[in-house]
């Protein structure tokens, strides 16, 4: 079975397949067509994961699956939340901003945030899921591995940031993880 994913990131697609393939599944995440270029305006996670969806089942009209994530301070009221990816201008500069804004806050706790859509070949709702990694804040960057704020983001439950992580551990425990294995027992079950 092929279900298009609603990312034109090349990465994401890999990931969701190594995990796909981990479970012993016969799914593979394919890319959807070169125009997809869809306007995220929602105000929530599972809004623009839906909005993501719709525009690449209007391209495609076939099984599509469509995520939208980011990180959730409490301390700043959810942010960055939606505006995750556009925080500031690079990925430093956004890690950057979050450590600034929580200078001297006490409050250090996170989650990643992870609100998957998939779509049946009628466009259709098939299943929506939310998938949620907690952690905290700290207040230096640590780790290489990962991309995003991977490298001030202390996993729950264990002494190293998500960006000291190897792929395979952030696989195994990522909001993305979460979200999709509920998915995928979805797909299995149907
Ligand atoms: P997207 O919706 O998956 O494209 O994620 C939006 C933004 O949230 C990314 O550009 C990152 O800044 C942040 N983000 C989402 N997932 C992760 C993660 O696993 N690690 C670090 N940052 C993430």
């Amino acid at each position: 079975m092929h279900i298009v994913l609603a990312s034109s990131n090349k990465h994401k697609v890999q990931e969701i397949n190594d995990i796909v393939k981990s479970m012993g599944m016969d799914i593979e995440f394919i890319l959807p067509p070169s125009d997809f270029d869809p306007i995220e305006d929602g105000k929530t996670f599972e809004e623009n994961s839906f909005i993501k969806a719709h525009s690449a089942w209007e391209l495609s009209k076939s099984w599509v699956l469509a995520d939208d994530s980011g990180l959730c301070i409490d301390a700043l009221n959810g942010k960055p939340g939606i505006y995750s990816a556009r925080y500031a201008q690079t990925p430093a500069l956004r890690i950057q901003r979050v450590l600034k804004e929580l200078e001297g806050t006490e409050n250090r706790n996170a989650h990643f945030t992870c609100s998957m859509t998939l779509l049946n070949p009628k466009g259709e709702i098939a299943y929506k899921v939310e998938g949620i990694c907690e952690g905290s804040i700290i207040q230096e960057t640590r780790g290489t591995n990962g991309f995003g704020y991977d490298p001030i983001f202390l996993v729950k439950g264990d002494t190293r940031t998500m960006a000291e992580l190897s792929e395979e551990e952030k696989n195994l425990i990522s909001h993305r993880s979460i979200a999709l294995r509920k998915v995928l027992d979805f797909l299995k079950n149907k």
